[in-house]
């Protein structure tokens, strides 16, 4: 063993091994620090004022339940009002109480403290200012932010069921978060903005319709306000809302061909270019195929099997941009396009509508817009005939999208709307339109009803997008 140590230590001087010097612990002489949870506590979350005094872990069948963290207040340092945060003289104490605490080694862990009661000279008797927790609370403010962190990541039921705590622990930490966010949020700079309407839950009541407002400038794209309704109030209320600073300093427009919205904009942001995007255009398009598709499944069923089998799962492929079909999809769409279905000329259409959109100059877009029109007003589907109409009648601000190419970025309105369509069909928990509007301002990760992040099969609305998240 000797023989072995000097050997090392001849090597070393020869430097054949090198020598590391290891950073010092403790001092020489003194014992190692016996390291204990308070020790850490103090490191990482020290509230003057107030001193960990007792660590216990409680098992009271053997197994650990529940670590305890006692807090008591500074003998010489006076509590803080609740309402002004300035020192005050002591009045009582109340009875203790606990808060629940990131858990450690994932034993539910909890802070105990007799809250004092302070006399302010201004509010009175008054519940001293509590530094890790918000309000009446229950729940510190960093195991909040850990709930609402993960909350992210896991659909809150899971998020509940990881940090075993409940559902409401989960909803009302996301809750702080977003009201904090919102609350901080800087709304200089917001020069293009897009209004939506999403339908939510069942059936198509008013109260199931939500006027969503987003930004959606280059740099920057996030939901701005969420209100229920569809009407021109609501969006009214949106505006009013941002702030008049906002609202005249906006540039761009988003929206779809929806009335009140355009009458609303038109009055309260007249000086902003209005453009009806390509998005809204796309959707009403392919809404018009899928009824020619579904009307003619429907007719040639009562007919004959044989030619019903050829509408049989052409959905997506009939919806889904005509260069993006591959495969077997492919030879059915083409096997059906030959065919002289209604709904190959319907799709024919709504194809032929795209070259639109690679126009530079807005003078031959409104002539090409003007021979679609013509088209579809002789092809003899309903349907598409409707959606001439509508894009005759709304012709200007479809033509300023060619104004504002340059400045809004393609295909924000899309991906923030296919956003919040992933957060309002999770309906998953969303028991009330509060939490769902608490996820909606809340930024995720793209979900699945049961929380695990969506499959690479995506619908055609949302074939050329990637999934965005929200910043505040
Ligand atoms: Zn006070």
């Amino acid at each position: 063993m000797v023989l072995a140590q000097v050997r090392i230590a001849g090597l070393q001087a020869r430097g054949v091994i090198c020598r590391f010097s290891r950073p010092r612990l403790f001092h020489e002489g003194e014992p190692a620090i016996q390291l204990q949870v308070k020790t850490i506590l103090n490191l990482v979350q020290h509230f003057v004022g107030f001193i960990y005094t007792d660590v216990r872990l409680l098992s009271p069948t053997g197994r650990p339940s529940s670590i305890e963290i006692t807090l008591q207040s500074h003998r010489q340092i006076r509590g803080r009002c609740s309402q002004c945060r300035q020192p005050a003289p002591g009045y009582d104490h109340l009875e203790q109480r606990r808060w629940l605490s990131v858990p450690l080694w994932g034993i539910p862990t909890y802070f105990c403290y007799p809250p004092r009661r302070v006399a302010c000279a201004e509010h009175g008797v008054v519940v001293e200012h509590i530094p890790w927790s918000e309000g009446k609370r229950p729940v510190t403010c960093a195991m909040m932010g850990l709930l609402a962190r993960w909350a992210r990541r896991l659909s809150w039921r899971d998020t509940a069921r990881a940090f075993q705590t409940s559902w409401e622990a989960v909803y009302r930490s996301v809750e702080w978060f977003v009201q904090y966010g919102l609350a901080h949020r800087q709304l200089g700079g917001v020069e293009a903005i897009g209004v939506d309407e999403i339908h939510w839950g069942h059936g198509l009541r008013a109260d199931n319709f939500l006027t969503v407002i987003y930004q959606i400038d280059r740099n920057c794209r996030r939901l701005l306000w969420v209100g229920r309704r569809r009407s021109q109030a609501t969006l009214r209320r949106g505006l009013k809302a941002l702030g008049p600073e906002v609202v005249k300093g906006l540039r761009f427009v988003c929206s779809d061909m929806w009335k009140p919205y355009l009458q609303v904009i038109a009055a309260q942001a007249g000086q902003a270019l209005h453009v009806l995007d390509r998005f809204h255009i796309t959707s009403h398009l392919n809404q018009a195929v899928d009824e020619v598709r579904r009307a003619e499944s429907t007719r040639l069923r009562a007919t004959s099997k044989k030619a019903a089998q050829k509408l049989k799962h052409m959905r997506w492929p009939l919806l889904r941009r005509g260069g993006r079909v591959r495969g077997c999809a492919r030879q059915k769409l083409n096997a059906l396009l030959a065919s002289k279905l209604a709904t190959a000329r319907a799709w024919d259409l709504k194809e032929t509508f795209s070259h639109f959109w690679k126009y530079n100059s807005e003078f031959w877009a409104g002539g090409f817009l003007d021979y679609w029109c013509f088209r579809a007003m002789r092809s003899r589907l309903e349907p598409m005939k409707r959606v001439a109409r509508m894009l005759r009648a709304h012709e200007p601000l479809i033509l300023n999208w060619f104004r504002a190419k340059k400045e809004i970025s393609n295909g924000a309105v899309e991906g923030l709307n296919n956003k919040i369509r992933v957060v309002t069909r999770r309906s998953y928990g969303f028991r009330t339109y509060k939490a769902m509007e608490i996820a909606l301002f809340s930024p995720s990760r793209r979900l699945s009803k049961e929380g695990k992040p969506l499959s690479s099969r995506r619908s055609p609305r949302t074939a050329n997008t990637r999934p965005r998240t929200f910043s505040y």
